[in-house]
């Protein structure tokens, strides 16, 4: 309920999913109606599906549980941001687990036919042509996951509401493709499966200036950088005979730098360098200088605004 025009409106059935098309500057709701349903989530560059989704970079930059004021990654070279969480009403959702499949509920629980997030995203892509092997790897909203102190992911049960919702802001035009988790096994979605809303509707002026801005840089390559950028058609895989290597800044070429230290910053150096470098000075002050450098990274690479430098 939002008071604006509604540009597309949607109730996906257990069992389903819908692709839409979302452009720039819209807003993708992604509703619960009776509350404790996840949702599997894939998304397409509508002008160019080789750029889709990626939950590793998300996971990257956001964490595992990625909520309101973050972004959808695209996979590289592309790596731009997709769509940003705009609004996010009950905060637990999941880039830990992959999508349900066929094959899961067969080898874990014996069922020959069972509704599964794989398969249900490859009937609902169809309708844009792609096929079974174009679903990837899915943004898990209202899943609630957390990591045991053995390392591993474990679902824990859910506690959304009817009206909880997420809202998505698409900053690049998509094909956003939600779908009702086919778990009903597992505590994903409380051992039933219930149906989602979805609507679209304009973002307003102050949710289009909310994303902070992210670095546009020359690494986010397009199909016209590509030395080879034409899509392959056929299945097989043969070696091109006349292919020869280019790798980037291969052979790579090492130059030593001096770098003086005062007795001051020596001392400085052995007490906060980790002890495993012994008395190999370079390799002590390269450790800090990256260790300095990585959290730094990780801030400005997610578009939050960088540390204060000490
Ligand atoms: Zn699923």
């Amino acid at each position: 309920m939002t008071g604006r025009p509604i540009l597309f409106e949607w109730t996906m059935a257990p069992g389903t999913g819908k692709p839409i098309e979302l452009r720039a500057g819209q807003v993708l709701r992604i509703a619960q109606v009776e509350g404790g349903q996840c949702v599997d989530f894939n998304c397409f560059n509508l002008h160019d599906y080789r750029e889709f989704m990626h939950c590793g970079r998300t996971r990257t930059v956001h964490g595992f549980n990625p909520s309101r004021g973050t972004f959808l990654w695209s996979a590289p070279p592309r790596e731009r941001a997709m769509l940003y969480i705009l609004a996010d009403t009950y905060g637990r959702n999941d880039v830990l687990f992959p999508r349900c499949s066929a094959y899961l509920y067969e080898s874990a629980y014996g069922f020959a036919a069972h509704t599964n997030c794989h398969d249900i995203q490859a009937e609902a892509q169809r309708e844009y042509g792609l096929t079974p092997d174009d679903v990837h790897d899915s943004f898990n909203f209202f899943m609630c996951t957390e990591i045991g102190a053995d390392g591993r992911a474990t679902i824990t049960r859910q506690t959304s509401r009817p009206g909880d919702h997420i809202d998505l802001l698409a900053l690049i035009d998509v094909l956003a493709v939600p779908n009702v988790c086919g778990a009903d096994v597992m505590r994903t979605s409380n051992f039933a499966l219930k149906p989602i809303r979805l609507e679209v509707f304009a973002a307003t002026p102050d949710e289009l200036a909310a994303p902070p801005p992210v670095p546009a840089l020359r690494s986010q390559r397009t199909p016209a950088d590509f030395r080879n950028p034409t899509i392959k058609a056929d299945r097989a895989l043969r070696r091109d005979p006349a292919y020869r290597a280019e790798f980037v800044n291969a052979p790579i070429v090492e130059t030593e730098v001096a770098v003086e230290l005062t007795a001051e910053e020596r001392a400085l150096l052995r007490e906060v360098a980790p002890d495993i470098y012994g008395d190999d000075e370079a390799a002590a002050l390269r450790d800090v200088l990256f260790s300095w450098w990585e959290a730094r990274f990780l801030q400005a690479a997610s578009g939050a605004p960088a540390i204060a430098a000490k």
